[in-house]
């Protein structure tokens, strides 16, 4: 196998040939709180990565992945950060539904799902959360029942899925052909059991996408309705009703091989806001300069943990890495707006800066994949071994 240097230096080479021309204008752009930007253009690009076979880097090779370890796609994060490249529009697809099929899909969802991932034809949406069921996840309400004749012949209905319900914070699901959903299958369930996993198509009669303008005045995320929308019986992964293993199976792949090139992107928000602190004034400031200091140390802190668990997989230690990240961007972008003092009151022109951006959407961090309420009750639960919350 390709070592982990060879590898580094091939993507380092890539990206430097390649992003040049009309793709060198899309450097920085895209990323949460940033999707909107160059949506189109970002597609052909992540395309482009994808035909240079850049992408599924850890899928196996049977699967046509690459089969390469932890440490080479997190060498792939940090060349693709320091690169600026921009944000890939397949991440929901590529990280999260493609290793699920891969682990719990039929061979004939694999045969008719992964090719479309690998070369970006197809794009996913994740259907989880509800107005009910966010956190608490096993409170999923959308219901879908089968219909049609099992028997089915060119003459009568195929059977399929009937889904109805709502569910809410849907990413980039306007962009999305399909959506990974979970349902409630069994009449009268409750909780974890009587759930599916349903693969449903977007385009269709029955499907509403109606997108949430967020704080920073873009959507990126949707509600999404579903009346008698339909799928094709088969297209459930797992077994019916078995839908909260494989849909807990889908979250532990969310697990960040992207975290250690995250850091390069903070890394390098850290030292435009230590700039802007010196050019304005603000780093005249001696607790302006210390939270700046603290910074920098934290940014440490994640790099260390992120190194040292990388390969680690231990109850806990996704919580953690997620307490830190999460707690950290948030409070930079609370420390950017204290840095630019008034001017980060107003909106020139009426857009908001890269900073007043930072500020409003680092609020998010804390609560998507997962708030950090949750991240402490999954510590204080499976690790401590404290009591259980009740739960109705
Ligand atoms: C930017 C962004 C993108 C997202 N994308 C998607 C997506 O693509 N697909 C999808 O399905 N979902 C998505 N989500 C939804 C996300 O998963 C939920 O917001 C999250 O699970 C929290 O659920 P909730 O919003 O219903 O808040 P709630 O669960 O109602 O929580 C409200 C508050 O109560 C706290 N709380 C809740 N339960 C407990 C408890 N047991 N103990 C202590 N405190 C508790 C929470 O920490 C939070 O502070 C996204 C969210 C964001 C912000």
């Amino acid at each position: 196998m390709i070592t982990v240097e060879e590898f580094r230096a091939e993507v380092r080479e890539w990206l430097a040939e390649n992003l040049v021309g009309e793709y060198a204008a899309l450097k920085g752009l895209g990323g949460p709180g940033r999707e909107h930007e160059a949506f189109e253009e970002r597609l052909a690009w992540n395309r482009h990565l994808a035909a240079a076979g850049l992408t599924c880097l850890g899928w196996p090779v049977e699967h046509g992945g690459r089969g390469l370890s932890v440490a080479h796609r997190v060498a792939f994060y940090e060349e693709y950060a320091k690169a600026d490249a921009p944000d890939k529009v397949n991440h929901l697809g590529e990280e999260l539904l493609g290793p699920t099929l891969i682990a719990f899909g039929s061979p004939e969802q694999q045969q008719r799902f992964l090719p479309r991932i690998l070369d970006v034809t197809e794009l996913w949406s994740q259907g989880y959360s509800e107005p009910g069921a966010g956190s608490d996840l096993a409170n999923v309400a959308t219901s879908a029942v089968l219909e049609g004749d099992p028997q089915a012949s060119e003459a009568t209905e195929k059977q399929h899925w009937i889904i109805n319900g709502q569910k809410v914070w849907t990413s980039l699901a306007h962009w999305a052909q399909w959506c990974f959903v979970v349902a409630r299958t069994e009449k009268g369930s409750k909780r974890h059991a009587g759930l599916s996993y349903l693969l449903v198509p977007l385009d269709q009669p029955g499907v509403e996408i109606r997108p949430i303008v967020q704080l920073t005045g873009d959507s990126e995320f949707n509600e999404v309705f579903f009346t008698d929308a339909r799928t094709d019986a088969d297209l459930v992964v797992g077994a019916p009703g078995d839908g909260w293993r494989v849909a807990m199976g889908t979250l532990t792949f969310e697990r960040g091989v992207s975290t250690l090139g995250q850091q390069i992107r903070y890394a390098r928000e850290l030292s435009a806001l230590v700039e802007l602190a010196k050019s304005n004034g603000a780093a005249d400031d001696p607790l302006i300069r210390e939270r700046l200091t603290r910074a920098w140390a934290g940014l440490q802190t994640m790099r260390s943990y992120a190194l040292a668990t990388m390969d680690v997989e231990e109850p806990g230690m996704d919580n953690v890495s997620k307490l830190l990240w999460a707690n950290w961007h948030r409070d930079l972008g609370e420390l950017a707006m204290e840095i630019e003092g008034k001017s980060g009151l107003v909106l020139p022109g009426g857009e908001f800066d890269e900073w007043q951006r930072l500020y409003l959407f680092s609020r998010a961090d804390t609560i998507y994949g997962g708030s950090n309420e949750i991240q402490r009750n999954i510590i204080a639960e499976r690790v401590l071994g404290l009591p259980r919350e009740v739960k109705g």
